[in-house]
Parts: C-alpha cells; structure tokens; sequence
C-alpha cells in the first residue's frame, strides 16, 4: 500500500457489504502464476484460451522457445502437447477434478507437467502444475493410520481437533495450520491450531467475522473445497483472449489456479501470509469449517499433496458426521425422549385433577425444573401463564408474541436477543428474559407456547473488530480494502441468551403437543360444562331452572338430619303480554333480566331464585327458624320486598315500564311433602292473588286447596251439564228511546243441581279453560237462534230488531267459527242480521289480524258486532274506527258510577260523542235508575240496557211491553 493512500477504517455499510457479496470472484480471468491454463474446444480439441504466463513459463523450459508469434491458440491440443491421442480426455466430467499423469507423455520440453481437467461450460479446462518427485504415498498412509487410531482413542471433540491440525500441520509442512468452524451467523472461530517451529499459536480461540469471508466465497467452497494460493506476492496471469468464443468470460469456480480476489489478497498480505492453502468441510452439502493452512513464504503446494490433503479433509469431514454427531446425538436423544415423558405424565397427573385452564398454569414449573434457567410459559389468547422466575407474564407480553408469531412463515420464533429491532418484545418481556423461542398452534390458532431464555453475558475475543473495513482513496476512487488490523478485540456481549438448540424445540414441541391435548380437553369440558349449565339454567336470565329447581328440593328432601321449613314464592308478572306486545320482545326480555337481578337482591345468595319459564318465577328461601310464627312472617316480609322490590318502574329508552308481580306463597318441609304439590299449591295461591286484583302476595291455605277441588268438581258438572242440556239461556231486553224493544241480549243460564245458579261469570271461563268453551257457545247460539225463529213466527219481534249473543275470543278464533255460526243461523231460517255478535276488546288485543278478518267476513254478511264492556279495555278511544263494529256498549261500571264520579261521567259523555262521530250505536249497560236514564239521554245515548228496563228473564217470561215509569 502506498503512504500517500489515505485510509480510513470504519464501519462497512449494509450496501458496501451486499456490493461485496455480488463480487463474481469465479470470473476473476486470471489465475496464479506458478502453473497454466489450457481451455480447449471438445470438438475439435482446438486450444481456445490460455494463461499468458505459458510463454514466459514454457520458455525456460522449452528447447525451441516460444515467442509472441507462436501460434499457441486455436493449436490442436495433441499436436501442442505431442500426445499421440486425444483419448485421455474422453472421460472428464464436470466439478470433477481428475488428475493426468502424462508420463513421458506429459514432457514439455524438459519440464514434466501433471494436469488437473475438468468440463467447465463445454469447454474441457486443464491446468497445469509442474510434477514434483513424489512423496512415498506409504508415508501419507501411515500419517493416516495413526491419525485414524488416535482419532478413535479420542475422548472429546477438542482432542480430536487438535489430532487433526497436528496431523495437517506436519504432513503439509505449512507454517501454520487452523480449524476455522462457522457459527450460526457466519462468524468463525478457531479451534484448533497446530504451528510449525518458526511460528507460534496466536489464533486458537479467537472469533473472525462473518464478512472475512463473504456470502460468494463461501458458496465457492461449497462448489471447490479447495482453494490454494501459492504465493500472495506473484503477479496474477491474464486468460488470453477474455473471453471464450462462445463470448463468455471462463467460469473459474472449480479453478485451483484460480487467483484470489484482491480483497482476499490484501487479507491475507494484511496477515504476513505468503501462501495458503484451505479445504472445505462439509457436512451434509453444508459448510461446517474450513482447515486453513498460513505459510509466511511462497509455497506452491505439489498436487499429490493437494489431493492428499483433500482427501483427508473429506474423511475429517465424514468423521465430523459419523463420529461426532452420533454421539452428541444420542445424547441429545435420550435427554428428549426422558423429559418428553416427564411432560406427558406432569400432563397425566394434571388431566386427574381436571381440565381447566387455571390448572394449566400450575403445571408450568413442574414443566419448568427441567431447564432451571428458563422460563416456560403458554399463552392464550392475551393471556400469558409462565413459571421460571419473578415474572408473571403480561398481556402485552400474549400480543407482541402473537404478533410475532402471526408474520413468521413457520409459526416459530427464535430469538436470541429480545432488544433487537426485530423483536417487538423488548418493552414487555420479563426482565430477565434475553431470548426467547416460541412456536404458535397449528390446531389451536390462540395459543402458543414459549421458552425464555436468560441473559449470557459473554466475551467474545475477535481477531480483528467485526463489521469494519478499510476505506483507501486511491487514484481520487474510493475503495473497500479489508481490514488491516487483526488486533484483538474484545467484545462484551449483552443482551443474549445462548442460542437455541434442537433440544430446545423438542422439548418445546413436546410442551405444546401436550398443551394442545390438554386444551382441547379443556374446551370439550367448557362445552360439556356449558351443555350442563343450558339444561339447567335459563339462557336469559342466567337463573337456574325448573329443572335445577326440582333436583334442589329432591336435594332439600334427602337431607338428614331434617332441614328447615322452606318458603317457595311463585311469581308471575300482571300484564307482562303486554309488555312483550306493545313495547316489544327486547322491552320485555329487558324486563325479566331487571326482575331476576331484582329478586336476587331481595333474598340471600343462598337462596335460590328460579326462572320456570315465560313471566314466571319462583323464589325458594330457607328457614332458620323452627317457629312457624316467625317464618311467617320472614315470609311476609320478603313477599312485601318483592311486591316493592318488581314495583319499581324500570327504564326501557326513558320509557319507564311498571310492572307488578301476583305471588303465591307456601311455606313447607321439602321432606314431607313432593316438590310436583309444593309447586302446585304455590301456583293455586299465585291465581288466588291474581284473582284477588294482582300485585299482591297469597299463601297458600286449606280454604284454597278447597276452592280448587271445588272448581275441579264443578268443572266436571259443567261437562255434564253441557251433555245433558242444562244450560240455559236467559234474554235481558235492550231498550230505544221510545221504550220499544230493539232487541235483546242472551246470557247463559246454569242452573247448578247442588248450588243452584252458577254465575256465568265462573261457569265461562271454567269453561274457556277447559276446552268446553265450543260446545257451551254452539248451544248458547243454537238456543238463541231457536228462540229467535219462535218470537219471529209469533211476530214478537220487531222488524230490525236482533238478539246479542255473547262470544269469547277463544270460541270466536277457533277454526270454522264463521261457517258455522252462518249454518246455525240459516238453519233456523234467519237472517244475519237477526243475530248480534257481542265480542270484547281482548280479543283484538292478542289476535287483531284473525280476529279482524272473521268479524269483517261477517260483517258483509249483514251481522252486526257489538263491542261490549267498552272502557275497560286498553284499546284507546281513537282506535274504534279501526274495528270491524256496528255498535258500542258502555261498560255497566261507568254508568254505574255516573252520578258520584266526574271520571265515569267523562268517559260516559266521551264514548258517547265519540261514538256518535263516528256513527256508531251505542248502548248503555247496567242501567238500574230513572236518572241515569236521564243524564245518558241528555248524553246523546238512546239505547239502554238494565234491571231499570229488565233482569235477565226466560224466554217465557220475557216481556215485549217495557214497563212504563
Ligand atoms: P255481560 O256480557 O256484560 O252481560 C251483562 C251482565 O250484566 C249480565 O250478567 C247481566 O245479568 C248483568 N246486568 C244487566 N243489567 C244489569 C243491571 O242493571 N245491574 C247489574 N248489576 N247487572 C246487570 P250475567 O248474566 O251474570 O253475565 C255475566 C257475564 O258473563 C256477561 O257479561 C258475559 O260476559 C258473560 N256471559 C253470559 N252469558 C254468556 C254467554 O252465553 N257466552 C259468553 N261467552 N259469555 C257469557
Ligand atoms: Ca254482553
Ligand atoms: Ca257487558
């Protein structure tokens, strides 16, 4: 180098190295000067290409010299070389070098030449070494023999090194000969190093950066293990012509005259080597480590030596396979396969205990004393379980390594340093934790399992700072030099852990399959735990239900001894259809959620609050005392807090909805009497308070029991009596304004055998419930009209005027209703409009559309429809005109209450006006005195009904002459 040269040293930059890793040093087009080059044409063995150095190194050999003139290039090689055939040759092959011995043959001249071809791109490549007078290959043998048997005695892998370099040293005669093993990131280090007398060990241990010997050059040594310079000072020699005639530059990568590129040149120079020598070992097509033989003087290496030497570096590197990683192997091996059972039974035990994930985290430092020093950890989700120190994992720590894991190609992180630019998980990983390794679930996408590796705080002795190069400014050019120091360079090494091993992602591996078996079992007994809770629990509410309910109080029964008196409350919300049909399903599901928190709040968490479906509830609460008295009144206060506790508005959209509840009440003993009657007399008492005007609690009583057997009993007489034709019909006259008869309504009549009239106020919606309901109408209708068809033949009945038959929504909504009711009347020969349907507002309420319909379709057909009890509905005032109706009848309570309450005489006076607008009849009911008649008169009302004018009498007895006041 020259001194006006400026030189900088300093760090190479990411592009100068990837410019020096493109470097094609295979297409350098010169090679060493201490042989020659010959390219030669197969087909016509015609020389196209040669080395310049031929003249100059054949002259001192030749007896006729060569000269510029000497027509060397497109010479036939045989002529050239004076062999008799060009047979030799027939056989090379690519990559191969085979080495030609010419015998007397291979004189040029004087001088004896050995030759190396091969087939490089068509052309056959051979070059030329001078032959040197042979070694005794018997000495080589023995060197390998002894070499072969201190190898098999050798105890550890240094040894073995070490009888390697020896053996190089010695047999190669090279000043200085070194193991140079790679590391994972390209680094290499020496570590083994044998000297000749004139040299000393300096290198042995030291670690030499990556880019001392780039990317290309060791994909080089992949294709040629050998590589040879003789003499670091000799001019290279130029291939003449460059180029080859197929225009391509001669590919020189299986060269071994090949010259190094300058970069390796200066290396070498900056070292004070004159002449190298290096063979590739390569395990498995990869590059394990190379020997390197340094000589301080130029050394042109004989070619048997050459080929010695890569021989046994062939066979270290076999050695290097089967010897050495057998036995680390097996090792290896047993240390997986033991602590892969040790996870699958810490597993086993685990399962016994249950599945669950909280299990899960217990199990870790079980898993976890395998390798002391790391953490073990699973995460889920952005959950993070770990054993292995103070740390407890985080959330943060869940994402950042799904994050990770989630762009890796192969669901597997390996890092080695946690604050790398790489790794996001500086900010939340364990404080300790250097690196980490972490493979992600195939099956299970969430989970993914982790060892955390600690800090190794290492030194590393470089031979020469790594990652720096020499910029020298030559002829005003900037360029990249190698390093010319070699000064030792110590590196204190932080933030790392060691690097992860196969064993580390086996035993890693092995976590997670025993993780995922154990997950799936966790997930398959959430699903068996869920399908658990659903059968006994209530999916809106979140309440247990009638069937937790009816294994709770077998549960009660069982006890021994004797438990407490229980007090059941069966709960059922007034109105609560309503609800769900004004406001909506998600009013109303808002509603029995508020109403479960509610009665949750009102008792104590061990009492048990039950939902049995729709807006039914029953509350099951557990007695202290053994007083009845007192449990009484336990009862009775918490009924009260309940009433209070449901009354309270709740707020749907700012809307409040008020609701209240109707309670059944029983205390009882679980032991001595059947859940299946518990629950029964709860419900009777929960009716009797419905009855009783809602919004309140009842208890269960005898008296109750009774009224219930009575209502069975009676319902069995109703059947009966609708056999046997008991039931009457009774006719109570409507009224004009000139008192003459407009008609007349039917009422059913029972006569009771044992009590006497029944009220058809208890016999219809005994029948209603029962199912008896159709065949009580069609007789109330088919007498009606009977009767009818008489007062018609007996001309009784004025012209217009018509009979009212009572109709409940239920008879109303059974199919074939309207077919029917037209059937009974034209059987009787009447007209539609002979009979009068007096329907209710409930039953619009629940079926408007059906309801609607039939009405309307008997509408046309010239019947008319009254619309009874008006008022005590809910359907607003506005609304009348929607309905299918001909006449309105003012409920008997209003007019009742006309004269004392200015309400009653509102709604009297509003239903009247409204229905006159809308040009409806109307018709007052209930009318018992001379004065209401007056007030409705004065009303606008000209229709009336009432004891005032007629009781509800037979047909017998009924009147057409109303009697005068
Ligand atoms: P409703 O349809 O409102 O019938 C009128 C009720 O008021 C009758 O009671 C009648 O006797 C009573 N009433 C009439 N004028 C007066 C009065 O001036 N003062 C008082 N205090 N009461 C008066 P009844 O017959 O006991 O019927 C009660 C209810 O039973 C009826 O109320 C009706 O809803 C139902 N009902 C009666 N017969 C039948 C029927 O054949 N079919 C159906 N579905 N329901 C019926
Ligand atoms: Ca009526
Ligand atoms: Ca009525």
């Amino acid at each position: 180098m020259e001194k006006d040269n400026i030189v900088e040293t300093r760090a190479i930059t990411k592009q100068e190295a990837e410019a020096c890793a493109r470097e094609q040093v295979q297409y350098i087009g010169a090679i060493q000067p201490h042989g020659f080059l010959l390219v030669v044409d197969p087909i016509d063995m015609r020389i196209v290409q040669h080395s310049k150095n031929l003249l100059e190194l054949l002259n001192t050999t030749l007896s006729s010299p060569l000269d510029s003139t000497t027509p060397v290039l497109s010479t036939f090689l045989t002529d050239w070389l004076e062999l008799a055939s060009a047979e030799p040759f027939d056989n090379l092959v690519t990559k191969n070098m085979q080495l030609f011995n010419f015998g007397s043959e291979g004189r040029i001249s004087n001088q004896y030449w050995e030759c190396l071809g091969v087939i490089v791109d068509q052309y056959i490549s051979l070059e030329f070494f001078p032959a040197t007078s042979k070694l005794d290959s018997y000495d080589l043998l023995i060197n390998l023999d002894r070499m072969v048997t201190r190898i098999r005695a050798s105890s550890s892998q240094q040894e073995l090194f070490n009888i390697l370099v020896q053996a190089f040293q010695k047999h190669a005669d090279y000043d200085r000969v070194m193991l140079y093993r790679f590391l994972p990131d390209w680094s290499g280090e020496v570590v083994a190093e044998a000297v000749s007398e004139k040299a000393e060990v300096k290198f042995l241990g030291l670690r030499f950066p990556a880019e001392d010997i780039p990317e290309q050059a060791r994909e080089l040594y992949r294709k040629s293990t050998l590589r040879i310079m003789a003499d670091v000072d000799a001019e290279p020699s130029p291939l003449v012509p460059q180029r080859l005639p197929s225009g391509q530059a001669f590919d020189q990568s299986v060269s071994v005259l090949r010259s190094m590129s300058k970069m390796h040149v200066s290396y070498l120079n900056n070292m004070g080597v004159k002449a190298s020598m290096s063979i590739a070992l390569l395990s498995n097509d990869k590059l394990w480590g190379l020997v390197a033989f340094h000589h301080y003087s130029a050394k042109v290496p004989p070619n048997h030596l050459v080929s010695e030497m890569k021989a046994s570096c062939e066979l270290f590197a076999d050695i290097v396979i089967s010897h050495l990683h057998p036995t680390i192997n097996l090792e290896n091996i047993q240390r997986t396969v033991a602590n892969k059972r040790f996870i699958e039974n810490s597993f086993k035990d685990l399962a016994q205990r249950g599945y669950d994930l909280k299990l899960l985290a217990q199990v870790l430092p079980e898993i976890q004393s395998i390798n002391p020093k790391s953490y073990i950890g699973v995460c889920i989700d952005e959950q993070c379980f770990v054993a292995g120190g103070s740390w407890q994992g985080s959330a943060a720590f869940a994402i950042a390594l799904s994050n990770l894991l989630n762009t890796a190609s192969v669901n597997e992180l390996a890092a080695t340093n946690l604050l790398s630019e790489e790794c996001e998980l500086k900010l939340s990983a364990a404080p300790d934790m250097a690196g980490v390794l972490a493979i992600k679930s195939r099956h299970l996408p969430e989970v993914s399992v982790f060892i955390g590796a600690p800090e190794v705080s290492q030194e590393i002795t470089w031979g020469g700072k790594p990652h720096t190069v020499n910029i020298v400014i030559k002829d005003g050019e900037r360029q990249l030099e190698p390093r010319s120091s070699f000064a030792l360079w110590r590196q204190k090494v932080i933030g790392h852990s060691d690097p992860w091993s196969h064993e580390d992602r086996e035993l890693l591996y092995a976590f997670l399959n025993a993780v995922e078996e154990y997950m799936l079992h966790c997930k398959k007994e959430l699903m068996r735990l869920k399908l658990y809770q659903s059968s006994y629990n209530d999916d809106l509410t979140g309440l247990p239900n009638r069937r937790y309910l009816e294994e709770h109080f077998a549960k009660l029964a069982e006890n021994k001894p004797q438990s407490p008196l229980v007090s059941v409350f069966f709960l059922d919300l007034d109105n609560f259809k309503r609800v769900n049909d004004f406001l909506g399903h998600i009013a109303g599901d808002q509603l029995l959620k508020r109403v479960a928190e509610r009665l949750k709040d009102c008792v104590r968490p061990d009492d048990l609050v039950v939902r049995l479906g729709g807006d039914e509830f029953v509350v099951v609460v557990q007695h202290t005392s053994s007083d009845i008295d007192t449990n009484q009144k336990t009862a009775s206060h918490i009924g009260k807090k309940i009433i209070h506790s449901i009354g309270q508005p709740v707020f749907d959209r700012e809307q409040p909805i008020i609701t209240t509840p109707s309670i059944g009440a029983v205390i009882c003993s679980p032991q001595d009497q059947p859940f299946g009657e518990v629950l029964q007399h709860a419900d009777i008492a929960m009716y009797r308070a419905k009855n009783a005007g809602k919004n309140q609690v009842h208890f269960f009583s005898t008296e109750d029991q009774n009224q219930v057997n009575r209502e069975v009993q009676l319902e069995m007489d109703l059947r009966l009596a609708l056999e046997q034709g008991e039931i009457k019909v009774h006719f109570q006259p409507k009224v004009g304004q000139d008192k003459s008869i407009i008609g007349a309504e039917a009422l059913a009549r029972w006569h009771h055998k044992d009590l006497g009239f029944v009220s058809p106020e208890v016999f219809v919606p005994l029948a209603e419930k029962n199912n008896l309901i159709g065949a009580l109408g069609d007789q109330i209708l088919n007498l009606s009209c009977r009767q009818v068809a008489e007062w018609r033949k007996q001309r009784l009945l004025n012209e217009g005027a018509s009979v009212s038959v009572n109709v409940s929504p239920l008879q109303l909504l059974r199919p074939g209703f309207e077919d029917e009711t037209r059937a009974v009347i034209e059987r009787y020969g009447l007209a539609m409009s002979d009979i009068s349907l007096e329907i209710t507002e409930t039953l619009f309420m629940e079926n408007f559309e059906s309801a609607n319909k039939v009405l309307q379709s008997l509408q046309t057909t010239g019947m008319r429809i009254s619309l009874d009890d008006f008022g005590t509905g809910y359907s607003s005032l506005s609304y009348l005109w929607k309905l299918p109706i001909d006449e309105v009848k003012i409920d008997r309570s209003f007019v009742e209450n006309m004269n004392e309450s200015d309400e009653s005489l509102a709604m009297v006076e509003g239903i009247i006006s409204l229905c006159n607008k809308l040009k409806l009849d109307v018709v007052a009911e209930g009318v018992e005195e001379k004065v209401q008649v007056a007030l409705l008169r004065g009303l606008g009302c000209r229709v009336y009904q009432g004891y005032y004018f007629g009781k509800p009498v037979s047909a017998e007895s009924f009147s057409f002459e109303v009697r005068a006041s």
